[in-house]
């Protein structure tokens, strides 16, 4: 079955995409760890960890169809946010736009008949689903505990035990 250039162009495009989503997640997770939420920290690293799995299942399918992995650069990520509500916001933005860029390249396969890349971004579609509404529950509960140190510091041991769809995979380091 035909890999074609468009697919393995759009294809490097969400690797890039994926890894930049990584180092975004990983710059967030940074920012908690400085502001002392350990909880929302691991949380975040957690889901950096995902977005890099993400992007070496691209990686992995590029190659299995016999194209070209093409590395590109990524940017710098922020580590300096004004609120944990701020860096979710930032985040779902992130995901719909993920979520977008997969509407797109699921659109490509489609026009060239390409069944092989339909079938594998199935996967990713689904994913974005559960994506989108993980990162809007977290957003619902802190505008509901705006002025809440409380409130905060409870969804931080929340979100330290992989609560709120636990964005903890399997293979996850476990904090000392
Ligand atoms: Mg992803």
């Amino acid at each position: 079955m035909p890999f074609s250039e468009r697919s393995q162009d759009a294809m490097n495009q969400q690797l890039n995409l994926e890894i930049q989503a990584f180092y975004t997640y990983l710059g967030m997770s940074d920012y908690f760890d400085s502001v002392s939420l350990p909880g929302f920290s691991q949380w975040m690293f957690n889901q950096s960890q995902e977005e890099w799995m993400h992007a070496m299942k691209f990686r992995t399918f590029i190659q299995d169809r016999g194209g070209r992995v093409l590395l590109s650069e990524i940017a710098k990520p922020s580590s300096d946010y004004p609120s944990a509500l701020a860096v979710f916001e930032k985040a779902l933005g992130n995901e719909q736009a993920v979520s977008q860029s997969i509407a797109n390249i699921y659109a490509i396969a489609e026009e060239e008949k390409d069944f092989a890349s339909q079938a594998f971004l199935n996967w990713f579609v689904t994913e974005q689903v559960e994506e989108e509404k993980t990162m809007s529950d977290i957003i619902d509960w802190l505008r509901r505990m705006v002025d809440s140190p409380h409130g905060l510091f409870l969804l931080d041991e929340r979100l330290g035990q992989g609560g709120l769809s636990g964005a903890v995979p399997a293979e996850s380091e476990t904090p000392a």
